[in-house]
């Protein structure tokens, strides 16, 4: 286990106290925190998995999911230890809930150099929760920025505004998760904080983040009508082009409800559709609605996906439609 003193904390009477993430635990002498990732040791605390990657691979970026970023490319995707939600549903326990789960070491030149092996964008910090890697993010994605690449992460949203708005300043896209428009559901099951999460969107967009959102609709948690379109109407409060993923749930973890209806997906995906001009489904037949991007424009098919195949048919080097001209902000 490498151990690294962290970025964001303060002594307290009891101990320390994080200032990383909204839980602002105050860690006693030898304990850790709510993530089970940062430990006080002898008054002063330390992440435990800086450098620790649990995961390494290849991916498509629109596995992130990310459909307006680079489309069709690859990214260098690594993860490691720990999350500072609990979510019951969690579809990467393993490696989210298991601050032992084995990993290899990796300084941040020694990753960047290996992703330079390989034909990609640049690296994605992905798989558990990279708000609680943050030491090793800073410092990894700003070698990537020195060499031209761009920085993914792919996370919850539950950070503090301070960490949150350094991470801004290195990471080119994001997809954010917002579980859930009820703050009982953030709050009592997945034991975070939906205005946190609400306000960290918003800002990496006006920071000039190419953010995407994902929503998991899990059965009998946020399955409800009324929540996921107050969802689709925030964002389209923010900018209408927001590309929101809403992805159906597989049972996982410790819940075994049924999956996501998909005829109810269909039907979330068609109102929210009416705010926003981006909605995508996920986790079901590419043959069903919300795969590809359609220009809001002229209705054109800008670019076509059937599962990870994904074709670019009418978007020219800048992201505006090759029919009409329409400006969709995606990234070339
Ligand atoms: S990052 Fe971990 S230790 Fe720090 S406040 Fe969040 S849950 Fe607690």
């Amino acid at each position: 286990m490498s151990m690294n003193e962290a970025m964001f904390y303060e002594k307290s009477d009891a101990g320390v106290r994080c200032l990383l993430c909204p839980h602002n635990c105050v860690i006693g002498e030898g304990n850790r925190g709510v993530c089970n990732t940062r430990v006080n040791i002898e008054g002063r605390l330390f992440s435990t998995n800086y450098g620790e990657i649990t995961a390494m691979a290849m991916d498509p970026v629109e596995k992130k999911p990310l459909y307006h970023f680079y489309p069709g490319s690859a990214i260098f995707s690594v993860g490691s230890r720990g999350c500072n939600l609990k979510c019951p549903f969690c579809q990467n326990w393993q490696i989210s809930q298991n601050s032992e789960y084995p990993a290899t070491f990796y300084t941040p030149k020694d990753l960047v150099n290996r992703a330079l092996k390989y034909d990609t964008i640049g690296i994605a910090y992905t798989y558990n929760e990279p708000s609680v890697w943050f030491e090793y993010v800073m410092d990894v994605s700003e070698i990537v920025c020195s060499k031209g690449l761009k920085n993914v992460l792919v996370s919850n949203g539950t950070l503090n505004e301070k960490p949150f708005d350094l991470l801004c300043g290195v990471i080119d896209a994001m997809n954010i998760d917002l579980k859930s428009f009820n703050g009982d559901v953030y709050r009592k099951i997945i034991k975070g904080d939906l205005e946190t999460v609400k306000r960290n969107i918003a800002t990496a967009h006006s920071k000039g983040v190419l953010v995407e959102v994902t929503t998991l609709v899990v059965t009998g948690i946020n399955d409800n009508f009324e929540e996921l379109i107050n969802i689709s109407d925030f964002l389209a409060s923010i900018d209408r082009s927001i590309p929101w993923h809403i992805s159906r749930y597989h049972p996982s973890y410790k819940y075994d409800k049924d999956p996501t209806d998909i005829d109810f997906m269909i039907d979330v995906y068609e109102a929210a559709s009416e705010s926003l001009d981006y909605v995508y489904t996920g986790n079901i037949a590419p043959s069903l609605p919300g795969g590809d991007t359609v220009c809001p424009g002229c209705g054109t098919i800008l670019v076509s996906r059937s599962g990870y195949n994904v074709v670019v048919k009418a978007l020219d080097g800048q992201g505006k439609c090759s029919g009409c001209g329409h400006d969709t902000g995606i990234r070339m």
